[in-house]
């Protein structure tokens, strides 16, 4: 599903370059579950954004579902990435002023869905999540954890071939996050290729196989132990 190598990512902003990923090679097959670890600054949000095609890389390949990435046209590049792949963040970035259905719904929006078929849809996706008795309540009346459903399930609406999660756990205490590790994991049993960053040792332990990352290179866990694609 996933195929990177020699991949490199430096970044512009200071005085020199800061050469952040340096010689990345790495493979996640279709349907695995994967975490990737490494101290903070380590480029593990660098590596996420850039597998989600949100960031750009400097040298290297990257292969999506046997499409290589650099290959893409900004709009092709664009198409791609909304029907390939769903994005969960630490945050959960949803939109407070919309419920929990709305903010669910709101990817349909953009891809022109009609009204009525996004809302049965969300209510599809929130049940999904266990939330469906949540559609109408808006993100401030929701615990940490109701939210990050919430996010799950609007990343899912799109029905995505890889879920990529940037610390998904990180804002919530110990148990609300095992119950979020649990839904990522049912979600990985139908099928779904998930990516996961962490910092936490025991969430990383839930997931199939560890890459971990240090100095710019993956020190650990590069190869998947299925087939790659
Ligand atoms: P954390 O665990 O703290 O989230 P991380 O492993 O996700 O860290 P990244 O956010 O990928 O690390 O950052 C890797 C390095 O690149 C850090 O030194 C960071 O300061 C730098 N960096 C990240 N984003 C940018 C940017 N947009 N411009 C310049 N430097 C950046
Ligand atoms: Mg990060």
């Amino acid at each position: 599903m996933i195929k990177i190598s020699q991949l490199h990512k430096y970044y512009h902003t200071g005085n020199q370059p800061l050469h952040v990923l340096k010689g990345i090679d790495l493979s996640i097959s279709e349907g695995e579950l994967v975490s990737i670890m490494g101290s903070s600054g380590s480029g593990k949000s660098t590596l996420l954004n850039i597998l989600g095609m949100l960031d750009a890389y400097d040298e290297g390949e990257y292969s999506l579902d046997g499409v290589l990435i650099k290959d893409l046209s900004e709009k092709k590049a664009a198409n791609y990435r909304n029907k390939f792949l769903g994005f969960v963040f630490q945050s959960f970035n949803l939109i407070n002023y919309k419920t929990a259905q709305e903010n669910v719904a709101m990817p349909l929006y953009y891809q022109g869905v009609k009204r009525k078929k996004r809302n049965e849809l969300a209510m599809q996706y929130l049940e999904k999540v266990g939330l469906s008795d949540w559609a109408h309540h808006l993100p401030s009346q929701l615990s940490g954890g109701q939210k990050q459903r919430v996010a799950i399930a609007r990343a899912l609406i799109t029905q995505p071939k890889v879920l990529l999660a940037d610390e998904p756990t990180g804002a919530l205490d110990t148990d609300t996050s095992y119950e979020v590790m649990d839904l990522f994991k049912e979600i990985h049993a139908e099928g779904m290729t998930v990516v996961i960053v962490t910092h936490e040792n025991d969430i990383a332990d839930m997931t199939e196989r560890i890459i971990r990352l240090k100095d710019g290179l993956v020190v650990r866990g590069a190869e998947s132990t299925v087939n790659a694609e």
